[in-house]
């Protein structure tokens, strides 16, 4: 079983890829988890038809330890797997905890169990792994993989480059790799040379380039990831692609983060001025 964790900064694409790629997985008949792992607990609402799935901490709240596998885990599009963590109540609490709590207890029901056949699991995990909470995946060895999430906007590689240095600090004891940048584009010009330029300067690769294509929210408005809202459509191919290009991956390193000198640098190199 691989075990995948994407993060990214907030906002830029992270549960809408996942769950496209995850969607490409299934089609290519590979069985899948994936595992919200953000308070909004909406890593899996288009796999799902909606934000369906009771979170676990909510469920561990109202109903006590008392807790089955199917109280928690629901099937999705393509008969996915699909957990949503939770968080705390609002100003409660630290939500990285969370994460930790859920992980925990689907091992205890026996969701990682050989028996259930996963060939993958996806951690979606909010923000950057600043806090210690959403550094959890990879502090413990729990995901092995990590594809980060970006967009030629500066702000996007500002947060790779720091996800960049929680691999690096954890690669030794949890064994974690980066297996590469997810451009997902903000249509910001010469973007595609700067995430891999980016990428080569981090010392991975920039694994696929998803265009932005306004098929995203028409899908998104009926609660539908792209390949299952139009699977003949262009974008559905390239989460296909990404899908693709994540199975076949042999590209896993421990990334060296660059200056913000020198990320600065590169902006201005690839014409962010013009
Ligand atoms: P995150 O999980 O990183 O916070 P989301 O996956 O929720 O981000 O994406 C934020 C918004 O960006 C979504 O509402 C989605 O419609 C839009 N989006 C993501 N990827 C694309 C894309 N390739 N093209 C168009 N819109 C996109
Ligand atoms: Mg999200």
């Amino acid at each position: 079983m691989r075990k995948v964790a994407i993060y990214g900064k907030g906002g830029i694409g992270k549960s809408t890829t996942t769950q496209n790629t995850v969607a490409g997985l299934s089609e290519m008949g590979k069985k899948v988890m994936v595992v919200g792992c953000d308070p909004k607990a909406d890593s899996t609402r288009l796999l799902l038809g909606g934000l369906a799935q009771r979170s676990v901490l909510d469920t561990l709240r109202s109903d006590g330890e008392d807790v089955e596998l199917e109280d928690v885990r629901s099937a999705g599009f393509a008969d996915t797997m699909c957990v949503e963590s939770g968080g705390p109540e609002p100003g409660v609490g630290c939500a990285g905890r969370g994460i930790i709590t859920s992980i925990n207890l689907l091992e205890q029901l026996g969701a990682y169990d050989e028996s259930e056949n996963l060939d993958y699991v996806f951690y979606d995990v909010l923000g950057d792994v600043v806090c210690g909470g959403f550094a959890m995946p990879i502090r413990e060895g729990k995901a092995k993989e990590v594809y980060i999430v970006a967009s030629g906007e500066m702000m996007a590689m500002y947060a790779a480059n720091n996800i960049c240095k929680g691999i690096r600090k954890f690669a030794d004891s949890g064994g974690v790799r980066l297996g590469g940048i997810i451009c997902n584009s903000r249509n910001v010009d010469n973007e595609y040379e700067l995430i891999e330029h980016f990428a080569k300067r981090l010392g991975t690769q920039m694994i696929y380039f998803v265009p932005r294509d306004n098929n995203v929210q028409r899908a998104e408005i009926k609660r539908k990831t792209v390949i299952e809202w139009d699977p003949a459509c262009g974008q559905a191919d390239h989460y296909r692609n990404l899908a693709n290009a994540i199975d076949g991956n042999d590209m896993f390193v421990v990334p060296a983060p660059i200056h913000t000198d020198e990320l600065e640098g590169l902006l201005l190199e690839h014409g962010v001025l013009g």
